[in-house]
């Protein structure tokens, strides 16, 4: 992590990037740091400004214009949090906020306005936040999420991940990491001994937007995170300009599922500040669900989804 690329400089000069699009760059990074791991930007084509996984990292002047309808809490989790660091939004299951910390900035994150720091299951939360699972019997999964759970230490995820075996009605322990995708070296072998420890299944839910992100690397660690008994869904977001065209989907799932993941959600861009240059309209993204759907096997054609504040499920888009 301490090897990532956070200045505007680095990025344009390790990328050999235009630098017309520097000084709005500087400005859209102020807004929301950057943050690119190095093994990240070696995926990404140089002197490419149109390169997907550039697209998902690089700050631009888009970002610092307002736009009506996109704000800073889209998705109610500010509603909805007790002040542990549990969201609990839906039946069944609720999303643990293990920490602010994320091993990259993605410049469409709906987060990018969230207080993490006030927010997460830190110290004395987590304490608080385990009690009250504890008292749920409701709760047959807990999502780690964040910022991404794989910020924190093996020894870290051990005390959750125990004290959770421990609670007989969580019968499931989800992960939700970008990590294992932008620095697969942190799925180390303390991690892989995590998941094959648990009494609890464990679901890791990646997120992979585009094929170009899962290089050789990644997929020998996707393998033994899988060894280990993990199940592995992806969950994308679909962004204009990175995937959103037939040809970039259908190689996203062809190329999960031969590194034995299964296509989960395609999120619907999450409408908060800074982020409306990726949005694809409902309608479009429906025709290009069924341009998917018309080439692929069913199991490969990942939900269309779109969350909303109040609902209880993430709402299907009919396609
Ligand atoms: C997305 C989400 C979940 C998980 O929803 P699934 O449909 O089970 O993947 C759970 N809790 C919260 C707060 C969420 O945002
Ligand atoms: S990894 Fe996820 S939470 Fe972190 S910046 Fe990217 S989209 Fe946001």
């Amino acid at each position: 992590m301490r090897e990532a690329i956070t200045d505007v400089d680095t990025l344009f000069h390790t990328l050999a990037l235009p630098v017309t699009y520097k000084p709005a760059a500087r400005r859209a990074a102020q807004l929301f740091g950057l943050r690119v791991p190095a093994g990240y930007a070696a995926r990404i084509r140089t002197g490419d400004i149109d390169d997907p996984l550039l697209r998902q990292v690089l700050p631009l002047g888009a970002e610092t214009e307002s736009k009506p309808g996109f704000g800073a809490d889209a998705v109610g989790d500010l509603a909805s949090d007790a002040g542990d660091g549990l969201l609990h939004k839906y039946h069944g299951r609720a999303l643990l906020i293990t920490t602010g910390a994320c091993a990259v900035h993605c410049r469409y994150c709906f987060r990018r306005h969230f207080d993490y720091g006030a927010h997460h299951a830190g110290g004395s939360h987590l304490r608080e936040a385990l009690a009250r699972i504890a008292a749920d019997d409701t709760l047959a999964e807990i999502i780690l999420s964040g910022g991404d759970p794989l910020s924190l230490t093996n020894e870290r995820l051990t005390v959750i991940g125990k004290a959770l075996d421990a609670t007989p009605h969580v019968a499931r322990i989800r992960m939700h990491t970008r990590t294992a995708i932008v620095l697969p070296e942190r799925i180390d072998d303390g991690l892989i001994a995590w998941v094959a420890a648990r009494r609890a299944r464990v679901v890791v839910v990646i997120h992979v937007n585009h094929a170009q992100e899962l290089a050789p690397g990644v997929v020998e660690r996707l393998t033994a995170l899988k060894a280990a008994g993990a199940t592995l869904l992806n969950q994308a977001v679909l962004l204009a300009g990175v995937n959103d065209d037939r040809d970039s989907q259908v190689a996203l799932s062809e190329a999960l599922f031969a590194a034995g993941v299964m296509p989960y959600y395609l999120h619907l861009l999450d409408r908060v500040a800074g982020v409306h240059h990726f949005e694809v309209d409902e309608t479009r993204a429906a025709a290009l669900m069924r341009s998917v759907a018309a080439v692929l096997p069913g199991y490969l054609v990942p939900k269309l989804a779109r969350e909303l504040p109040g609902d209880s499920a993430k709402r299907v888009v009919g396609v």
